[in-house]
């Protein structure tokens, strides 16, 4: 038996696991459906070369390898050469040119390749196999000496940098990498020969560039750059799986949350030459525009170049085609007008290529001497108003089905969606710095910053940020992650900061020719003006433009396509989506973002905020009250205020549930602390300062959040809760009587007894019939439930279904309650259990499925054996969270209650919950938590799946919303 790590087989301990797959000549070993094993690129080009497109041989070592290679001591399995070597002869074949031949030499590249796209997080290396030896045989074949010293060059820059210096860990002060250093060598022999470009330099010029470089080399790390192909070859592959490990590649794992145990594959393959000359050109095009979804071909290239010219924004490309120019490159040739036979070709594979992935793909070629070959197809990265475009339109095309058109957009980046854009009102006649590409959408105002490290620095010090580079950079990651907006004044819509600030629906814009950015003295000049550190700027990423001050801003909801897409979603989930609100226009809010109902109204909010100053007064005076006779003096006072409250939020909700929560919060937080307020209190109340002090103090607690609060305060003083029933039901009643259809949910919060909520109930029921009574009625349609937030309500759940004839999960309490993690107070460790990876995620913000989500499953499970029909929901935080709103489908809740502007995003994850896990009508499954062997598992039981983790989450201070 191999031995399992992380669920993964260690290649190692099972000798004829295959570890090599090759690809080439219309054939391949593996195929699209190998992500795990081969990366995304592996997979990929397996399935190319399976459907015929001309693919350039090669072969593909996989993540197996990669987990091995760091769990050995950075190490391989002693077959991978073996397979390597036989590989590499049938890619000598199909490319009829071997690898270190003198005469007839083969160069290859070698890439990393994730199950996920991280694009540009690891390394590449091109031009492999080149040296003093295959050199002659190249410059014969090729007759292009030019061509084969620049290819040197670029091996020499690369290798260096990738694997003689990042992989083997070497970090050189800021500008000393050896990359840098070649580069400013490359760019003195341009300027000391009078070069205006790359492309201008001259064969004699790059045959002494090669030298001054390898001498570079040996000085600054102290090493020969290798004169050996096949060392060339290995030291690429192992620097690709280093990379994995490299600081950027585990930032951005971080930040999208993907697993470290994934690995990386390794593909190698035979090189092909863009920058051979005027009919040689590389490029990197999207079969639809990735910005707005048009159904456009859309994309960039370079005559005589390599692939990394284009990605790296060092020269301004071309545009793809003439319909897609724009105003950086309307002056530049399309591909369409100057190769137009290459061209035909690429947008055939572009069909072909939509119609066999049934979705946008993200594609890179090279045309060496006018053939066109395709190096890398994968699902393009897209902005969330763009996924929403393309999702409509596939749909309409039927390249699609409806449920893959609703799986098409991430919940998260509706919230993109929502997000706001620059007013166009405010835009006219704004002041307008510069123009550039718009790589992803929406609008941003900052203060701008030079650095990611200030970028960092700043938003953790509470400021919105722009970050402004020169050029996009992948080292950035964690600093445009940061950022509210990204400017740049070079590179390209393809170049990689910009797919990655696109992937993550960030607003960029890149290519905005017209600034000039210093980073030393930390300015930018524009038009004669200079802009520093600390100025705000607007940027609108959706037009690329570039204004200086702060804009106004606004939504983006009203957009019919969303509307539309929304409804695809909502005929698909099995729960439903309520919010929490807590006012009337909150309510009226979240009914038009779609909430069927309120799943939490939490009664207190009317003692903050506009207008809370005579009910908190009133609710002051009930709380420092010494007998019954005066609280009940200050409660009849209160009612009205209460009852007004209950009774707008009853009748905006017309025709939908209400959940109402009765008074929840610990008394004491309402105090007042000030003199004035206490003198006012005290005269009101006719007692003393000091009396009133005393009776203050009294009610101070040492753990107030585990003190008298909630069900507890209507224990010790029922008059309080009769005044909230009598509100609740006089309330549903009037408004019935108003021709309203009103369904009012009462609530009781932390509950841990059934006998907690047996004392309330008999309360409610006498209220009921003194209602009743009063309005010479039988009955009040009403429900009678409990939150479930404290340990023991889950674990008597049995007892308390009794009782109650809903339960909703306050997981923020559940979730303060199960780990002893105090919800306002985990900015203090939180994070460093985050770091430490002790935590994989923020539980406040996603669901514990581990431990908390037992108690949740638990809680159903024991609920409906005792009542089957028990109505269940969320109202804690998670309730708006895609992955928690997922646990919730799998364990059979019947809605999530989030907050308004998160309706959106529950009612889509719910939709793919349901999709990805269908319920079919009954109800909802059994599951079991990770590690649980005591829960007993029903037959159809699945086994609880794991959260998807943001380990990065910031933890928020606090959850509890009104406080
Ligand atoms: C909860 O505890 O999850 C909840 C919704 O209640 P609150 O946040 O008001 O304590
Ligand atoms: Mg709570």
């Amino acid at each position: 038996m191999p031995r399992r790590i992380n669920g993964r087989v260690n290649v190692a301990t099972q000798a004829n696991r295959k570890m090599v797959y090759f690809f080439g000549g219309g054939r391949a070993d593996g195929s699209a459906d190998m992500k795990n094993l081969l990366g995304g690129k592996g997979a990929n080009l397996a399935e190319m070369a399976n459907l015929g497109i001309p693919v350039p041989a090669g072969f593909t070592i996989t993540t197996e390898v990669c987990t091995h290679y760091y769990e050995s001591g950075r190490t391989y399995p002693k077959a991978l050469e073996g397979e390597v070597a036989k590989a590499l002869a049938k890619v000598e074949r199909i490319m009829s040119a071997n690898f270190g031949d003198p005469a007839n030499p083969l160069l290859v590249s070698v890439r990393s390749g994730a199950r996920r796209s991280m694009p540009g997080m690891m390394e590449t290396v091109l031009n492999v196999g080149l040296c003093s030896k295959t050199i002659p045989g190249l410059v014969a074949r090729t007759k292009n000496p030019r061509f084969v010293y620049d290819a040197y060059r670029r091996l020499i820059m690369m290798y260096s940098d990738v694997v003689m210096e990042k992989a083997v860990g070497i970090e050189p002060a800021e500008g000393k990498g050896i990359r840098q250093q070649l580069d400013r060598m490359l760019h003195e022999m341009k300027k000391s020969r009078g070069r205006a470009t790359d492309a201008d330099l001259t064969e004699g010029d790059l045959k002494e560039l090669v030298e001054k470089f390898k001498a570079r080399v040996r000085e600054v790390l102290g090493k020969e750059f290798p004169d050996d192909p096949v060392k060339q070859l290995w030291g690429g592959i192992g620097a690709v799986f280093a990379s994995w490990n490299g600081r950027r590649a585990v930032s951005y794992r971080r930040i999208e949350g993907i697993p470290d145990e994934w690995g990386t594959a390794v593909s190698v393959q035979a090189m092909v030459f863009g920058n051979m000359g005027d009919t040689s050109a590389t490029g990197v095009a999207f079969t639809r525009n990735p910005a707005t979804g048009e159904n456009k071909f859309y994309g960039e290239w370079l005559v005589n170049a390599q692939g990394e010219d284009v990605v790296a924004g060092i020269r301004t490309p071309n545009p793809l085609n003439e319909d897609t120019k724009n105003e950086q490159n309307k002056h530049l040739p399309s591909l369409q007008t100057a190769m137009p036979k290459v061209y035909r070709e690429l947008d055939g594979i572009r069909r072909s290529l939509e119609k066999h992935y049934h979705d946008m793909q993200d594609i890179e070629f090279t045309i060496q001497e006018g053939r066109l070959w395709m190096l890398q197809c994968r699902n393009g990265k897209r902005t969330g108003t763009a996924a929403l475009n393309m999702a409509m339109d596939m749909l309409a095309e039927r390249l699609i089905t409806r449920d893959e058109a609703v799986m098409r957009l991430a919940p998260a980046q509706l919230d993109e969606l929502l997000h706001p854009i620059v007013d166009p009102a405010a835009e006219k006649g704004a002041d307008l710095v510069a123009k550039g590409l718009p790589a992803g959408p929406g609008g941003a105002s900052g203060q701008i910053v030079f650095t990611a490290a200030d970028a960092v620095a700043w938003t953790k010090a509470g400021k919105k940020v722009v970050l402004v580079r020169e050029e996009t950079n992948p080292e950035d990651v964690e600093g445009m992650r940061a950022s509210v907006g990204i400017l740049t004044a070079r590179g390209g819509m393809t170049s990689h900061a910009a797919l990655v600030a696109r992937g993550w629906g960030k607003c960029c814009i890149v290519g905005a020719a017209g600034l000039v950015v210093d980073v030393h003295s930390k300015t930018i000049r524009a038009g004669g003006r200079t802009f520093k550190e600390g100025d705000v700027l607007t940027l609108n990423g959706t037009r690329g433009h570039v204004y200086g001050g702060a804009l106004a801003m606004m939504d983006a909801t009203e957009n019919p396509r969303f509307v539309e897409f929304m409804a695809l979603a909502d005929r698909i989930r099995a729960m439903k989506v309520r919010t929490n609100a807590d006012t009337p226009e909150d309510a009226a809010k979240a009914r038009e973002f779609g909430a069927e109902g309120i799943g939490l109204f939490r009664t207190e909010h009317m003692f903050y905020g506009k207008g809370s100053e005579q009910p908190l007064f009133l609710l002051r005076k009930m709380i420092v009250s010494s007998s019954e006779a005066e609280r009940r003096a200050a409660l009849d006072e209160l009612y009205p205020f209460v009852k007004k409250d209950i009774k707008a939020t009853l009748a905006v909700m017309d025709g939908l549930p209400v959940t109402i929560r009765l008074l929840d919060p610990p008394l004491h937080e309402f105090v007042p602390s000030g003199a004035g307020e206490r003198e006012k209190l005290a005269s009101a109340l006719g007692i003393s300062a000091a009396e009133l002090a005393k009776r203050a103090d009294d009610l101070h607690e040492s753990n107030p959040m585990m003190g008298h609060r909630g069900v507890r305060l209507g224990v010790t003083f029922p008059e309080i809760s009769e005044m909230q029933f009598r509100a609740i039901f006089e309330s549903a009643l009037e408004l019935t009587r108003e021709g309203k259809k009103v369904f009012p949910e009462i609530m009781v919060p932390v509950v841990g007894l059934v006998s907690e909520l047996d004392n309330q109930l008999a309360i409610a029921k006498r209220i009921h019939g003194e209602v009743c009574a009063k309005y010479g009625v039988k009955k009040i349609e009403h429900m009678y439930g409990t939150m479930i937030e404290i340990p023991r309500a889950a674990l008597t759940a049995d007892r308390i279904a009794r009782t109650a004839e809903f339960f909703s999960y306050g997981t923020n309490d559940l979730t303060q309650m199960t780990f002893g993690f105090s919800r306002d107070d985990i900015g203090g460790f939180v994070p460093d259990y985050l770091d430490k990876k002790l935590l994989p995620a923020e539980p406040f913000q996603i669901l514990d499925r581990e431990g908390v989500g037992q108690l949740v499953e638990m809680g159903i499970r024991l609920g409906r054996a005792t009542r089957p029909k028990l109505k269940v929901g969320i109202c804690g935080e998670h309730g708006g969270e895609p992955s928690s709103v997922e646990f919730c489908h799998l364990v059979g809740m019947d809605y999530v209650s989030c907050s308004p502007f998160r309706v959106p995003i529950a009612r889509l994850a719910a939709a793919q919950a349901q999709l990805t896990n269908p319920r079919g009508g009954k109800p909802g499954p059994v599951v079991r938590g990770t590690g649980s062997a005591k829960t007993k598992a029903k037959p159809k039981a699945k086994a609880m799946p794991k959260a998807k983790t943001k380990a990065k989450a910031k933890p928020r201070p606090t959850t509890r919303s009104r406080r």
